[in-house]
């Protein structure tokens, strides 16, 4: 079994470039395009749109209405 490291370590396509990027690198090293960080508003966003599901779901299995 081969470990890949790109996906032990993450790699991203730089949208400029197109080349492969250490997902640990913010800057890409050919181009230098700079990744744009995952807003933590965008988690909470996420998070919270998975709680509303998990509350609706629960809800239709307890009857709903
Ligand atoms: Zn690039």
């Amino acid at each position: 079994m081969i470990i890949d490291d790109r996906k032990r370590f993450g790699i991203r396509e730089c949208p400029s470039c197109a080349c492969e990027v250490p997902a640990n690198n913010n800057h890409c090293p050919i181009c230098g395009y700079a990744f744009p960080h995952p807003s933590p508003a965008r988690r909470a966003m996420k998070i919270w749109g998975a709680l509303l599901m998990l509350g609706l779901l629960l809800w239709l299995l307890l009857g709903g209405c």
